[in-house]
């Protein structure tokens, strides 16, 4: 049986997300404590001690920030252009991206900074994405092992000390387990966070695909990035992390939201660059959790005091089960297989422990919303 946070609408089948006692999720009490605890003035002193250390290690590049030409890759780069640092930016070229996400990204750079591109081989990229959706029921798998890894090589290669993230994900589930809600960003909190389940490039080595060919999605070890003297650290850790507030200082900047409204959840201006992976990503939740990107989003909303928890659940009610039939479409086109190929794939990663047959239509036993359809 799902158990959903008094609080916010999230269920308790949500990966990393516990329900305490008094019914209410560990990421609400974590957002509750966040502006009482945390001193940002200490952390902010933190991160210029950090720039200083980085200022005079630095040889080439001061920093490279990971980036997608999203909002908050483009408030990263301008805070550390406001910080006078020199940023090597580096992305991994996602195979759907759209035109809006190019521009975005070419705004990015025109903001003053160098940039590479990063494209992996397509055949070796679309082979193991499919292999991934197969064997685990996830799109992002290749794309959260590519992201993270990209970056983390070319620091050591090219002898930058930092390597600057945006938000700790992690922050938003609370806790006190120090290897993954400090400032760094670890294996640990890869392992745990990374959106990988838990594996690694070595893990999708098969007769197919070679350790060679996955040289771009291999990340490398805490010992060889202390070695090379690289800090992998999150600027969430320092600054406080909004989305509206990243929304709008990066819209200030030359950004630009989606004009049609939202391609998954409730925000127009976030998941914006990309056709296909993220969005079913995002919807095979559904099968596998009873839940979808915009209850995380909304969730987000309840929190802030945006919304009201009533709200949210009637916007859940009038969004209804958010098919993703154009991204699945051109998933489909993408990976040549059929549309029913697809269904069929996803059908395994359905968890029977909270959906059931009624009349011949799948169900969710519980479910947050009564006469639901
Ligand atoms: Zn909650």
């Amino acid at each position: 049986m799902i158990k959903y946070c008094m609080h916010c609408i999230l269920p308790d089948t949500r990966p990393n997300l516990e329900i305490m006692e008094d019914g209410v999720c560990n990421a609400c009490h974590s957002w509750s404590d966040k502006g009482n605890v945390i001193d940002w003035d200490a952390r902010n002193d933190d991160l210029l001690d950090l720039i200083k250390g980085v200022k005079e290690q630095s040889t080439t590049w001061d920093c490279i920030i990971p980036v997608s030409g999203g909002k908050d890759s483009t408030w990263q780069v301008l805070k550390a252009l406001e910080h006078g640092l020199k940023p090597l930016c580096v992305t991994w070229r996602t195979p759907a991206r759209n035109a809006l996400g190019q521009k975005n990204l070419d705004n990015l750079v025109s903001l003053g900074v160098d940039h590479i591109d990063f494209t992996i081989n397509p055949d070796v990229e679309c082979r193991l994405t499919v292999e991934t959706f197969k064997e685990a029921g996830s799109l992002a798998i290749p794309m959260h092992m590519a992201l993270f890894a990209i970056p983390l090589q070319l620091a050591i290669k090219f002898n930058i000390p930092l390597v600057l993230w945006g938000e700790n994900s992690a922050m938003e589930y609370g806790g006190n387990d120090e290897s993954v809600l400090g400032f760094k960003m670890t294996r640990a909190w890869l392992s745990k966070y990374g959106v990988t389940q838990g594996t690694t490039a070595e893990d999708w080595v098969s007769d197919d695909l070679s350790i060679q060919d996955l040289s771009a999605y291999v990340w490398p070890s805490d010992k060889e990035l202390e070695d090379a003297g690289v800090t992998a650290a999150f600027l969430g850790w320092y600054l406080p992390w909004d989305p509206l507030e990243t929304f709008k200082v990066s819209q200030e900047h030359g950004f630009e939201a989606l004009s049609d409204g939202p391609k998954t959840g409730y925000y127009d201006f976030a998941d914006v660059d990309d056709e296909f992976i993220i969005t079913i990503h995002h919807w095979v939740k559904w099968y596998k959790f009873g839940f979808t990107r915009l209850w995380d989003n909304l969730s987000l909303e309840i929190r802030s005091g945006r919304l009201s928890r009533d709200e949210a659940i009637a916007i859940v009610k009038k969004t209804g089960d958010e098919y993703p039939q154009k991204a699945i479409d051109k998933f489909c086109t993408w990976a040549e297989i059929s549309e029913p190929q697809f269904l069929q794939m996803a059908e395994k990663f359905r968890n029977h422990d909270i959906w059931t047959k009624q009349d011949g239509n799948w169900v969710l036993k519980d479910f947050l919303i009564e006469g639901w359809f």
